[in-house]
């Protein structure tokens, strides 16, 4: 990834590889045997993109697709277009008055509260138009959906029209998420599978899903028939640490601005509290925080530079100081700050957080380009 910089050290790239992202559905896709992979799209696709990696990942043979905002979802389905048909989950679900856009986009809802299910049963008797819908199942996360007790009283319900408050709609899917399955020894995972295995039985019509990511990685019992997979199609592993079975989506490189020597004793940036105690080569490279480099990734965070890591110095706004070493190295030439040598997971570890809050946050002030047919 060390190429001389084709704007003469102009500033930091980030690269979408749309070709890594598709080798990734692959890998789940034979994971997953035999279930479907319904890529997660939401936060504009984990900040890469949400329409670039969505007809991408149609082409790939992708035909669900979850977003967690009725927004997303409007402009997923705008972006997808009528030629590209399939179907789009909205995590939000049926919020308070949201039910005339989520059917002009034909986005379906993904039920979470009996409220949600009163709105849309509502919804669906003043149209006069069957409602396809999601339910979602708590089953030990403690975040969103039905408890199982609801869950049960609202199957119940629909033993009789009179009562029913599943009245209009078609439910084509049963849902829940995980808590803690990048842990696959947690054995809260198996107090999940159970529960959710309970509330199957009372929609036996319906189809299932239970896993994100990690879930598809902790064998057959938990992929049912559809996974949810959102960080590990774009590169995160599913445990929160790198997997070489996933390929780096995003890239992120940016130029060499300055190169310096440091003696010991020198204070490097803001503060005191880098202090060098050998002599080194330091060089200053042309992204920073803005960029989406989480600052706090500067101790035990690292660059990729001339086929070696070289360990981060200080991140500011706007610019990232490295520690060379004995490394040759040029004033525009392009380090590698994320990819597939510089890992995601590594920075998130160094930076106290996850992958996906990396992801997330790489800004649009890095030039985006895309690798390979969209
Ligand atoms: C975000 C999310 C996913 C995808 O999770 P990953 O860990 O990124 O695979 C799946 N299901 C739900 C309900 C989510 O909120």
């Amino acid at each position: 990834m060390a190429e001389p910089a084709p704007n003469g050290g102009g500033g930091a790239r980030l690269t979408v590889d749309l070709d890594a992202l598709a080798h990734n559905y692959a890998v789940l896709g034979r994971e997953a045997a035999g279930a479907e992979v319904a890529p997660m799209l939401k936060s504009d696709g984990y900040g890469l993109g949400a329409a670039q990696v969505g007809k991408r990942l149609w082409a790939e043979g992708a035909r669900t697709f979850f977003v967690a905002r009725l927004a997303e979802g409007e402009a997923l389905r705008a972006a997808l277009g009528p030629q590209r048909p399939c179907q789009i989950n909205v995590l939000d679900g049926m919020t308070p008055g949201s039910a005339p856009r989520l059917a002009a986009a034909d986005l379906t809802p993904v039920l979470t509260s009996l409220a949600q299910i009163a709105e849309a049963s509502a919804f669906a008797a003043r149209t006069a138009t069957p409602l396809p819908a999601i339910l979602h199942v708590d089953t030990g996360m403690n975040r969103q959906g039905l408890t199982p007790e609801e869950a049960r009283a609202v199957a119940q319900s629909s033993n009789s029209t009179a009562t029913d408050r599943l009245r209009g709609l078609e439910i084509g899917l049963v849902m829940s998420h995980m808590g803690s399955a990048s842990e696959p020894k947690n054995s809260r995972n198996a107090r999940q599978l159970e529960g959710f295995l309970e509330v199957l039985t009372l929609f036996p019509q319906a189809r299932a899903s239970l896993s994100a990511s990690a879930g598809v990685f902790l064998g057959p019992d938990y992929r049912f028939d559809l996974v949810r997979p959102g960080v590990s199609l774009y590169g995160g592993g599913p445990g929160g640490t790198p997997d070489p079975r996933l390929k780096a989506v995003a890239t992120l490189t940016a130029p060499i601005l300055d190169l310096r020597h440091l003696k010991p004793g020198d204070v490097v940036g803001y503060g005191e509290s880098v202090r060098i105690v050998r002599a080194t080569r330091a060089a200053v490279a042309g992204v920073g925080y803005s960029d989406g480099v989480i600052r706090a990734a500067r101790a035990g965070g690292y660059v990729w530079l001339g086929g070696g890591r070289r360990p981060l110095l200080a991140v500011n706004m706007d610019i990232l100081i490295f520690d060379l070493g004995d490394a040759p190295a040029e004033v525009a030439e392009m380090v590698e700050i994320i990819g597939p040598n510089a890992l995601i997971d590594d920075l998130a570890t160094a930076g106290g957080t996850v992958a996906y809050e990396i992801l997330v946050r790489l800004s649009r002030r890095a030039e985006r380009v895309y690798v390979g047919e969209v």
